[in-house]
């Protein structure tokens, strides 16, 4: 995890800066996670397929889940988190929780509502 500045810029072109950590996810560690949730979900749906009445959701709701978890952690190749500062329309200090890196990266300011695009201060651009 490393510090990155951002630009925060609302629909009207106003911007402000702000910081958030930014955690880098390698594509073998990505690729043993989603393993994990894939064998997990099929698992755990087969260990319970002797629970009667539960089995007829869990033999396809947790293969599902552990699906879609898989899915989602192969995309995520970096996570922003503890996204701090000012909303460019407002300008009230905020915090987010942050969320998978892809610039421009979009939320809500949660004082006045105005959507937010969110993109790295610097030359650094993720993808994904
Ligand atoms: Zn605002």
């Amino acid at each position: 995890m490393k510090e990155l500045a951002l630009v925060l810029q609302a629909e009207t072109g106003a911007q402000t800066e702000g910081t958030a950590t930014i955690e880098h996810f390698s594509t073998p560690l990505r690729w043993v996670r989603a393993t994990i949730f894939l064998v997990g979900g099929v698992g755990l749906a087969a260990a319970l397929i002797v629970v009667p009445i539960l089995h007829l959701i869990t033999t396809w709701a947790l293969p599902l889940a552990g699906l879609i978890a898989c899915v989602s952690v192969l995309r995520t190749r970096a996570r922003l988190a503890d996204i701090q500062g000012r909303c460019p329309g407002c300008e009230a200090s905020f915090s987010h929780n942050g969320g998978r890196a892809v610039f421009p990266m979009r939320i809500d300011c949660p004082n006045c509502r105005r959507p937010i695009s969110i993109a790295p201060a610097g030359e650094e651009h993720g993808q994904g």
